[in-house]
C-alpha cells in the first residue's frame, strides 16, 4: 500500500505521516530528507551550489538510508538532526531543482516505496514518484500558520532560526518549489485536499483515516 502526501513546508506532512505510519503499520519515508542529504553532503564537500555538475556527480554516488524510527543515514552516519540545520535548509530548494538530482532521488524513493508498505511525503509524490498511489493527499495551511509551527518546532529542537528568518525561508521555498522545471508542487483533481490551518493534528489525522478506512470499508 502507498499513501502519498504532498504539500508545502510546515503544512504538517511530517507529523501526519509519522502518526499514520504507526497507526497503519507503514514505513514512513520523508522524501525531503533525501534532498537534504544531498545538500548536507554538498556543504561538507565545500561545493559551490551554483556548480550543478559537481552536485549531480555527488548525487550519483550517495548512500541514503532510513530506519524504522525515522532516522536518516548519509553514507552510514546518522544525520537526522544535521539535515534540519539552517545552512541545509537555506540551500536545499535550489539543489532539489536540479533535474538530474531529482532523477536520482526519485529512483531511490521508488525503490523504497516498491519494497514496503509506505506513507511517503514530499512535493511530487502524488504526481511524479507514485502517481498510481492507493491514496493521494495534498495537505495545506496558510504561510503564517506554517511559519508559526516551524518556529515552535525549531525552538523545541534548539535550532537557532528566528520567526522572520523561517517565514522568509518558507516563502522563498514555496515559490521555488512551485516553479520547478520538473517535480513542482501542484494541486491536482486526484488528490484529497485538506487545509490544516484551523485543525489540530488529531483532527487532521482523523481526516486521513476517514478516507483510508472509509475506502477499505466500501470494498
Ligand atoms: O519537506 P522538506 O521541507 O524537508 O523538504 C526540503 C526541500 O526539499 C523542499 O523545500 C523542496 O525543495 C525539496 N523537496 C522536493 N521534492 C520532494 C520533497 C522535498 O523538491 N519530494
Amino acid at each position: 500500500m502507498i499513501v502519498a502526501i504532498d504539500g508545502p513546508a510546515g503544512s504538517g506532512k511530517g507529523t501526519v505521516a509519522s502518526i499514520l505510519s504507526k497507526k497503519l503499520n507503514l514505513v514512513n519515508i520523508d522524501t525531503g530528507a533525501t534532498y537534504r542529504c544531498v545538500a548536507l553532503k554538498a556543504l561538507r564537500n565545500n561545493l559551490n551550489i551554483e556548480d550543478k555538475e559537481e552536485i549531480i556527480k555527488l548525487s550519483n554516488n550517495i548512500d541514503i538510508k532510513f530506519d524504522l524510527n525515522n532516522n536518516v543515514y548519509l553514507d552510514g552516519e546518522d544525520v537526522t538532526k544535521e539535515i534540519r540545520s539552517k545552512e541545509v535548509t537555506s540551500i536545499v530548494s535550489p539543489i532539489s531543482s536540479i533535474v538530474e538530482v531529482r532523477k536520482n532521488m526519485v529512483d531511490l524513493q521508488r525503490r523504497l516505496g516498491n519494497s514496503n508498505n509506505v506513507v511517503m511525503e514530499g512535493r511530487d509524490i502524488t504526481t511524479v514518484v507514485f502517481p498510481n498511489a492507493d491514496y493521494k493527499f495534498y495537505l495545506d495551511a496558510t504561510l503564517e500558520e506554517r511559519a508559526k509551527r516551524r518556529f515552535k518546532e525549531y525552538q523545541e529542537k534548539h535550532i537557532d532560526m528566528s520567526y522572520d528568518e523561517i517565514y522568509e525561508n518558507i516563502k522563498a521555498r514555496d515559490y521555488n518549489d512551485s516553479h520547478k522545471e520538473v517535480g513542482s508542487l501542484m494541486k491536482t483533481n486526484e488528490q484529497v485536499y485538506i487545509d490544516s490551518t484551523n485543525l489540530t493534528i488529531d483532527e487532521v489525522v482523523e481526516e486521513f483515516i476517514k478516507i483510508i478506512e472509509g475506502d477499505k470499508n466500501e470494498s
